[in-house]
């Protein structure tokens, strides 16, 4: 092999795959392209003259390996705004040119995350919380969700607490083929969950025990979960709201005040 075929790959860093941001797919990489001789054909197999025998085409694993990151991140139910966002999409200056307040400790914290994702004894789950609303904790989840998927291809899942979880668990008292323990199971199995809007249930007796089996199941398995707030976490143990879930959320997360200002619902993101 000559050194230059050692050479990681400049567009896809030796994934073999790269972003397609106009179908927000993952495709192909060049170099692999060049050396697959099956054409994306018989399930990647080529018949090689030589040996008068069908082979693997090298391209074989790397398309597994797509058509499975892009399964998952189809199926992740992210919610429009955020679709296909990461951080080389987020605008560092304002209008009038200027830097954003706290934008570099925004970024840190993404790439912080997403760097200890990699080493298990390093992996905690992240709070990203504000009271002002609109100024990127969505976002900031998105980001490291998608890119945990596009780097890794680990099952994924966003979930909006309020509007798709409850109703989710109460679809399954009138649907005799899926039970509600299931549902709960699956969403403990995802390797990273984003639970969006914490705070926003109505903490019912039936609700807080939901949410309590969920982020318990979380923790117990040791999965990483990314949440949003609007609650107000710096003197949380002193509220009524303390309970067994904020218990649990405060051992498994790194707790992060968001910082940056409000810019209404295109914020951050290039246009
Ligand atoms: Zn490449
Ligand atoms: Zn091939």
């Amino acid at each position: 092999m000559t050194s230059a075929k050692q050479k990681k790959c400049k567009y896809c860093d030796g994934r073999g795959y790269v972003k397609n941001n106009a179908a927000q797919k993952v495709d192909l990489c060049d170099c692999i392209k060049r050396q697959c001789k099956c054409s994306g054909e018989d399930n990647y197999m080529y018949y090689d003259k030589d040996i008068n025998a069908y082979r693997q085409c090298i391209c074989r694993n790397y398309a597994f390996r797509i058509n499975k990151i892009n399964k998952i991140y189809k199926e992740a139910d992210i919610p429009r705004n955020y679709q296909w966002k990461f951080i080389e999409d987020i605008e560092m200056i304002d209008n009038d040119k200027k830097g954003i307040p706290n934008i570099s400790e925004f970024l840190e914290i993404i790439e912080q995350t997403l760097v200890n994702y990699e080493d298990i004894r390093k992996r905690r789950g992240l709070l990203l919380w504000s009271e002002l609303t609109g100024n990127g904790k969505t976002l900031a989840a998105a980001i490291i969700l998608n890119t945990l998927v596009f780097n890794f291809g680990i099952a994924a899942k966003f979930l909006k607490l309020s509007s798709d979880y409850f109703g989710m668990l109460k679809k399954t008292y009138s649907n005799i083929d899926e039970s509600e323990i299931n549902v709960i199971k699956k969403l403990i199995d995802y390797d990273v969950l984003v639970i969006d809007d914490f705070g926003t249930q109505r903490s019912t007796e039936w609700e807080n025990e939901k949410l309590y089996e969920l982020i318990d199941g979380r923790n117990d398995s040791k999965k990483m979960t990314i949440i949003t707030s609007n609650i107000n976490f710096e003197k949380i143990e002193e509220t009524a709201l303390y309970d067994r879930i904020l218990s649990r959320i405060m051992e498994m997360c790194v707790i992060y005040k968001v910082k940056t200002p409000c810019y209404r619902q295109k914020f951050l993101i290039k246009k």
